[in-house]
């Protein structure tokens, strides 16, 4: 979720210039018979489709006590979620004040061995566990201490637990603060009671990609690279991978968004009206969200997600919404090998496929991380980037590290609709209560005259669909 800010986008003279006048769509046409392997997949592992028509789920349909209005169940969510957020800032302040206190604790240990002689290094003779450890002065050596060395392997010992110990609590904090970036963890690990507020079962594992993959469930966070016959790494460009943020090893040639908030030719960045997206659902928030929205908007969905809300999912395509894809488990693709970006698009568009009964068109990178290597990738699977003019910043609510509040983010929603126009293209997320509710409030502040992302470049809203 986190983005470049400020997007200052190179002027490229060239772009979308393809897809506004129209030849986006035979472009799509073209690359639809290569991305049409998935199709076929489909199709000739399942020749007997679904013909199960999906009914329009509403929150009515929810299981919940009778006696709970929507707003009521809503505001419980919120006032849950919020629970959360405060509980998690406070195991993390916990946190780091154990750890304060481990390294308190460590530091003096080591101020207790050093005062055995001061400026003094330690050294342990390997291989004669009998002798004793030589203290040795920095400056010169002509000065030694004997300490029993039994003294000192308790001391190493001692601060080797304490390292890792340490170790530990950091990489807990790390995990906590990643919960707070990323709503999915919250909802899927810490609201069990909402997955059964969540409509329906998971998605079924469907017997064609089975037949595929010769798997029999949806994968974890790290799905598994599947070979496709029309992806083909050698026309994929030599772009050295890279961590969220390090930016240095890359060349300007990279075109990476992510780090130099560069624009390539096919890739979606702004609209001639505005255009709300949506990314990191399905989520049982979206339900509010559909329910208060007056225009089409489009939401890029997690495949992990999907297949847990695939009613969800089926309400926002059956409420007239375009659906595209933003990987499996949102992972920052430029840091990923050729294989694992492969894996992160194939997994989601089979889960938009087996819940939806369509292949995406759209494809918005988590975190903005897109490159011309993860390009290449996307277009032989005949899928564009979407990225955005316009970052809300939404995100920074539900991390305590930020103070942004939603009234600097109407006020900044504002400026940007006078000052462009009215057009852009707009980043919002739709995972939890707290975002949605902005994204209500930011709908009405833009009005109901929006456009879906395949309409602001005059493209197809699915590369393909099977009912
Ligand atoms: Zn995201």
């Amino acid at each position: 979720m986190i983005s470049p800010t400020s997007p200052k986008l190179k002027q490229v003279s060239t772009i979308n210039s393809d897809i506004r006048s129209g030849r986006a769509s035979s472009k799509s046409a073209a690359s639809t018979a290569s991305s049409s392997s998935l199709s076929n997949t489909r199709n000739n592992r399942s020749p007997n489709p679904p013909t199960k028509r999906y009914s329009t789920h509403d929150i009515s349909s929810v299981p919940q006590s009778p006696e709970m209005s929507n707003e009521q169940v809503f505001d419980l969510m919120e006032k849950e979620q919020d629970k959360i957020v405060v509980k998690m800032t406070r195991e993390i302040s916990q946190l780091q004040e154990e750890l304060k206190a481990l390294r308190a604790q460590a530091n003096s240990r080591s101020r207790r061995s050093s005062s055995i002689s001061s400026n003094a290094s330690l050294e342990i003779p390997r291989g004669e566990p009998h002798a004793a450890a030589t203290i040795r002065r920095s400056s010169s050596s002509t000065h030694t201490h004997q300490v029993p060395q039994a003294q000192l392997h308790e001391l190493a010992q001692e601060n080797a637990a304490l390292r890792h110990e340490n170790e530990a609590l950091k990489r807990e904090i790390e995990s906590l603060r990643a919960q707070l970036r990323n709503p999915v963890c919250i909802y899927s690990s810490s609201l069990p009671h909402y997955t059964t507020l969540a409509v329906d079962p998971p998605v079924p594992f469907p017997q064609w990609l089975t037949d595929f993959t010769g798997l029999s469930q949806w994968p974890g966070l790290d799905p598994p690279y599947v070979p496709l016959d029309f992806i083909n790494f050698a026309n994929v460009p030599a772009v050295p991978q890279h961590a969220q943020a390090q930016c240095a090893t890359l060349f300007r040639d990279s075109c990476s968004f992510d780090c130099f908030n560069c624009i390539s030719f096919d890739d979606v960045y702004t609209c001639p009206q505005l255009s709300q997206t949506f990314d990191d659902g399905p989520s049982p928030a979206t339900i509010k969200l559909l329910d208060h929205l007056s225009s089409k908007s489009t939401f890029f969905t997690l495949g992990v997600n999907v297949v847990q809300y695939p009613s969800i999912y089926r309400q926002i395509v059956e409420r007239g919404h375009i659906v595209g894809s933003h990987t499996w488990s949102h992972k920052f693709l430029p840091g990923l090998s050729n294989e694992e970006i492969v894996a992160q698009i194939e997994w989601s568009i089979w889960a938009m496929n087996a819940t939806g009964g369509h292949i995406p068109k759209w494809f918005r990178p988590p975190y903005g991380g897109v490159d011309n290597r993860v390009r290449s990738i996307l277009r032989q699977f005949g899928m564009q980037s979407v990225l955005w003019n316009f970052d809300t910043f939404d995100w920074k609510l539900l991390d305590p590290a930020y103070s942004r509040d939603e009234k600097e983010i109407y006020r900044d929603v504002t400026k940007f609709r006078q000052a462009n126009n009215n057009q852009g293209l707009i980043l919002e997320h739709d995972a939890v209560i707290r975002t949605v509710n902005i994204a209500i409030e930011v709908n009405k502040i833009l009005g109901p005259s929006q456009l879906t992302v395949p309409q602001c470049v005059g493209g197809i809203d699915y590369i393909k669909r099977f009912n």
